[in-house]
């Protein structure tokens, strides 16, 4: 796989895409960019933004597009990301793949994959409790499985159109995933 590549990973809650995102980064040498442990970093440190999202990301629901724009456009910004990305977490909603897509216009680049972790509906389930994070009670799990087949699934069909999107099928071990990945990247 060439370096420089700005991927992003597409999925479920507990389909696997954090930990493959972390892998995957560290082979390409590029950052892997998670919106969510940069969201529950600001929560630990108790800044503005991780007050404003607390109690939004413990319910499952989705932090408000304004918001998370504010939040990539600064990440991306960083030198570390000029040469590539792995996008875990983001965009999730069809306005945030708006923004990204501006937001990577804005210095002539664009996308070059978006790779959909496939998993299964109660592997998910099983895996997120099993993550035993705070948050992850079985309501919320499914909560945050609802909002994703409404506002995130959308985003498939999105990436399609455009001819970025690769499926993988991500009911399998880390390192098959893995492969799979490498692989519908070329
Ligand atoms: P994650 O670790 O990616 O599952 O994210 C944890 C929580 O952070 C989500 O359930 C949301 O509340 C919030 N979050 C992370 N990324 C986004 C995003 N792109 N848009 C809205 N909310 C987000």
């Amino acid at each position: 796989m060439a370096a420089g590549l700005k991927i992003v990973l597409l999925g479920p809650p507990g389909c696997g895409k954090g930990t493959q995102a972390e892998i995957l980064a560290e082979e390409l040498g590029v950052p892997a960019i998670s919106t969510g442990e940069m969201l529950r970093g600001a929560v630990n440190e108790g800044s503005e933004l991780g007050s404003k999202v607390e109690g939004i990301m413990s319910s499952g629901a989705l932090v408000d597009d304004e918001t998370m724009a504010a939040v990539v456009r600064e990440r991306l910004a960083r030198d570390d990301a000029r040469e590539g990305f792995l996008l875990d977490g983001y965009p999730r909603t069809l306005p945030q793949a708006e923004t990204l897509t501006s937001i990577l216009s804005a210095s002539g680049d664009e996308l070059d994959a978006v790779v959909l972790v496939d998993v299964p509906e109660e592997e998910l389930v099983d895996r997120a409790l099993g993550r035993g994070r705070a948050d992850d009670s079985d309501e919320v799990v499914r909560e945050r499985l609802r909002v994703y087949r409404e506002k995130t699934q959308p985003l498939i069909g999105f990436y399609e159109q455009r001819g970025l999107l690769r499926s993988v099928d991500g009911y399998a071990s880390i390192d098959d995933v893995t492969g799979r990945i490498r692989e519908a990247l070329g």
